[in-house]
């Protein structure tokens, strides 16, 4: 089949590899019919997440049709639509069992090295390095998806992919970031980087009630979409504006309620901390970027939440751990725990409270695969979301 392959920084290629095959009782193989680029995808492909090998198959968004089930999948049958989430959980420990999904105990067969670097692993992803259990990804014809029987979520008739690909990652993971929030009524919630996840986090912060949501980027096109999108909200361009004393006017003197980070290790800014971080991921002094968590700390209200969606990977430098004592402020993170976000998130779209097709930049062959990779990571202004189709 054909799949697109990791071989190193800045070097993805589309390559001819084995057909996946049923390892286990409870896995199922899915003809895939559609797929994504993720914004995640990029810290592969510019090398800053380790445990890659040459040849790994990317991908964490896809949905697809079932050819193939083991004997332990009886909820799935051949020629079942299908949306997978990106995270791989077991469905029967500790952590599932209390619907804390994404820190599945058992899907990740390779957990030394989380274990080294954090205490602990959490679930395996699909398609992200070796450290997160070196399972293919869903950039492919076929993918082998493994607890089946726990994972895949079926799509009703009527409903066209590009509908229900994203309940695959980016629509639950911008909505745990507002559930996170605790919103209120009349809340007040800034969301930076309006990215698709920002997008979403956007959307889901109004769904849950907030009365102001703000936006912060440097991307014009992303921010005039946050406002063709969602009537009320009100953005602000981190190179023209102070973002700090915006939102202060904004919100009566005293900051947003709840601050959402979904910009995660590769924030940009050009303020001194932000040059400062570029410098020392450039020279491996640090791995994160976090310019925009450092500055979601500081324009949050004094007891507010600040919710991080966005990934990181290791650790943060010069990280104002005491402002966030001294406002004395709520940390809600993590990946997103996608089994308990799918089904009402689907029925979300069923009902057109929500259309996902918005964010879709460019759609593209799955062929065209290393070109996207390039222009995605080079052009933020114009390339959002990709999706591809085998
Ligand atoms: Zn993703
Ligand atoms: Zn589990």
């Amino acid at each position: 089949m054909k799949a697109v392959c990791w071989f190193g920084k800045h070097d993805v290629r589309v390559e001819n590899v084995p057909d996946p095959q049923i390892l286990n009782s409870r896995d199922a193989i899915i003809k895939i019919t559609t797929t994504a680029i993720c914004g995640s995808d990029l810290h592969l492909y510019n090398g800053y997440i380790p445990t890659m090998e040459a040849g790994d198959i990317l991908g964490h968004e896809f949905m697809g049709e079932v050819v193939e089930t083991g004997a332990g999948v009886t909820n799935l049958k051949k020629g079942d639509r299908v949306v997978v989430p990106f995270t791989i959980s077991c469905g029967a420990c500790f952590f599932c069992e209390r619907a804390l999904w994404s820190l599945c105990d058992n899907s990740n067969p390779k957990p030394e090295m989380l274990e080294t670097l954090e205490g602990y692993s959490g679930s395996a992803l699909f398609g992200y390095s070796h450290m997160y259990g070196g399972f293919a990804g869903g950039q492919a014809e076929y993918v082998r998806v493994p607890f089946a029987d726990v994972g895949p979520l079926k799509i009703p008739d009527g409903l066209e992919d590009e509908q229900v690909l994203f309940l695959s990652d980016i629509f639950p993971t911008g909505y745990m970031a507002a559930e996170n929030c605790n919103i209120q009524q009349g809340d007040s919630v800034a969301v930076w980087g309006a990215g698709p996840v920002g997008q979403f986090a956007v959307k889901s912060a109004f769904l849950l009630g907030a009365e102001k949501v703000f936006v912060i980027d440097h991307i014009p096109e992303r921010l005039e979409l946050a406002e063709r999108e969602n009537p009320n909200v009100i953005t602000i361009n981190f190179d023209t504006e102070e973002v700090y004393e915006k939102l202060r006017d904004l919100t009566g003197g005293r900051g947003p309620d709840s601050c959402i980070d979904a910009v995660g290790l590769e924030a940009h800014g050009t303020s001194p901390d932000a040059i400062l971080d570029r410098v020392k991921a450039a020279v491996y002094l640090a791995t994160d970027r976090p310019h925009a968590l450092r500055q979601a700390i500081f324009c949050c209200r004094k007891g507010g939440t600040v919710s991080v969606p966005g990934v990181y990977g290791g650790f943060l430098d010069k990280f104002n751990f005491g402002a966030a004592f001294g406002k004395g402020l709520t940390f809600k993170m993590g990946q997103t725990h996608m089994h308990k976000y799918m089904p009402p998130l689907l029925e979300a779209i069923q009902e057109g409270k929500i259309d996902p097709t918005f964010v879709i930049s460019h759609r593209l062959n799955l062929d065209e695969a290393p070109d996207a990779y390039k222009n995605f990571n080079e052009d933020k202004n114009t390339w959002r979301k990709v999706v591809l189709k085998p």
